[in-house]
Order: structure tokens, then C-alpha cells, then sequence
């Protein structure tokens, strides 16, 4: 499989605490990979390193073999590096289906007010993403009323219209109960498999982990512990020992 993302020596220290402690990794095409580790451990600073949201103190990010260290967010996401926004307040008042339509014309750089039939172009196509989310029966629903896990869907049908090639998602199921963390889960390894796009997220319900990742990659205080198939990761003892403090991953996961 070709190697989309490169990740080399990447490390952020702030004010002398080594958040991310030259961690090299690879995203390749079409893998659900997962980032794993406990709270502090640098997930977050990781992924906003990657989208261009924070400057590495050391590293490079190879994308599809270019370098996006010092490349501002929005070339980074123009270059097809996605991830979900989630939807702020102004568009809450707009319909399911409009925010997919704003999506789409933000992506083609067209400008909703001034586009006099801005209501009718894309709707199609809008509602065809819908339909990947399981969402095309919401279409006309104002998404101020959308139940959150809907509004979570909504947000990974916005992000799948810019056409990224790699998605990252940090925490995409954070205040989800399980049966719908499952179910966004595994929408998304279909999306992965359907679109052959690569998936970098993270998650905490080792469940979901175990259950859809291709690979997973174990970060504990900025160092990358371990990285490999979701066998060897739960059999790995330093991962169980780090990660859980002793016991068995797989027994407590379950
Ligand atoms: P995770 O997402 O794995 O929970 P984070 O990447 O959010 O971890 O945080 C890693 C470490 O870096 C933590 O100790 C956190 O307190 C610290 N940290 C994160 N962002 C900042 C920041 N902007 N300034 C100072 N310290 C930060
Ligand atoms: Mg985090």
C-alpha cells in the first residue's frame, strides 16, 4: 500500500514539556489507523501539528511527498488533508441539507449569497452525501434540533465534500454513548473502504479501537510506545503495562 502520510521526528516542546517526542509514523492509502493513549499523552497536539494548526518544534509531515511544515491549515486542507469542523452556532440555524450545500460551494469557491439559485444547485449531490451518513432522511431538519450524534454524521458528511484524501479526526465519538460511538465508527470504516480514503484518529473505548482499526499506534508522555495490528497491540505488555497499568488490554476492554 502506498504511503500517504510521512510523519518523521515530529516533537513539540511547550515551555520545556516535551508534549510530542520525535514520533515517526506512516499513514498508508485506504487505513483506518488509530492513534491511542492515555489522557496528556499528545494526541491532540499531534493532529493540530498535522493540520498546520500548531508549528512543530522539530519534524516533517510528508503528505503524499511534500512537506507541510509552515504550510498554513487551509492549504494543508486544500491539498486533501480533511478533518471535521464541528458546526458553530451560524449554520445551526440552517437546514441538514444547506450545510451541505455551503460545504460544497466553499469547496468550489462559489459564494452562497450572492449565487441566485444557491437553494437549488448541489442539493442533489448534498443529499447524496446525506445518504452516506445515513442522514438523507434529515435533509430538511434545522440542524439546531439535530440529536448530537446526528450532528456528528452531519459533520463527517461536510468534511467528506472537500474529497480529502486523508481525514483526521480527533476524538470523533467524544460524549457519545456506546451503541452510537459503534455505529459512527463503523460508518466510518465503510467510508474508508468505500472511498479508499485513509482515516488518523483517535479513541478512547478500546472497543471501537480493536474492533474497526487497520493498525494502531500507542503514544505515551509525546513517545510512540508501539505501533502495529490490533493483535500485537493487545498482546504487546509494555502497551498493556503503560496504557492500563498492568492487567490485560483485551480483558478490561471487553
Ligand atoms: P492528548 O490529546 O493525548 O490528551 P494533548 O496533546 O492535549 O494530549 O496534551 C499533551 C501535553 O501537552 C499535556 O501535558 C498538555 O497539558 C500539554 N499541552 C497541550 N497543549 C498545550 C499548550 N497549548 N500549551 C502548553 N501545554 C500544552
Ligand atoms: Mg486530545
Amino acid at each position: 500500500m502506498n504511503i500517504i502520510l510521512d510523519v518523521r521526528n515530529l516533537s513539540k516542546s511547550f515551555h520545556g514539556l516535551q508534549a510530542v517526542d520525535f514520533v515517526n509514523f506512516e499513514v498508508r492509502e485506504g487505513e483506518l489507523l488509530a492513534l491511542i493513549g492515555p489522557n496528556g499523552a499528545g494526541k491532540s497536539t499531534c493532529f493540530n501539528m498535522l493540520m498546520g494548526q500548531l508549528k512543530p518544534t522539530t519534524g516533517e509531515v510528508f503528505f503524499q511527498g511534500e512537506n507541510l511544515v509552515g504550510k498554513y491549515p487551509r492549504q494543508i486542507w486544500r491539498k486533501g488533508v480533511g478533518r471535521t469542523f464541528q458546526i458553530t452556532g451560524t449554520y445551526s440555524s440552517m437546514t441538514v441539507v444547506e450545510n451541505v450545500q455551503m460545504a460544497l460551494m466553499s469547496h468550489r469557491r462559489r459564494i452562497f449569497s450572492i449565487f441566485p439559485y444557491a437553494h437549488k444547485i448541489y442539493k442533489e449531490e448534498a443529499i447524496s452525501y446525506l445518504d452516506m451518513v445515513g442522514l438523507a432522511d434529515q435533509a430538511e431538519r434545522h440542524c439546531a434540533i439535530l440529536a448530537y450524534g446526528d450532528l456528528k454524521r452531519l459533520e463527517l458528511a461536510i468534511a467528506l465534500c472537500h474529497k480529502p484524501t486523508l481525514l483526521l479526526m480527533d476524538e470523533p465519538t467524544a460524549g457519545m454513548a456506546p451503541t452510537e460511538r459503534e455505529s459512527v465508527m463503523q460508518l466510518t470504516a465503510d467510508i474508508v473502504k468505500d472511498q479508499n480514503i485513509s482515516v488518523l484518529f483517535t479513541e478512547h473505548d478500546m472497543d471501537v479501537v480493536f474492533g474497526h482499526a487497520h493498525r494502531i499506534l500507542v503514544l505515551n508522555r509525546g513517545k510512540l510506545i508501539a505501533n502495529g495490528s490490533v493483535d500485537e497491540i493487545r498482546n504487546n505488555p509494555l502497551v498493556q503495562e503503560v496504557y492500563l497499568g498492568g492487567g490485560n488490554l483485551f480483558e478490561v476492554a471487553s
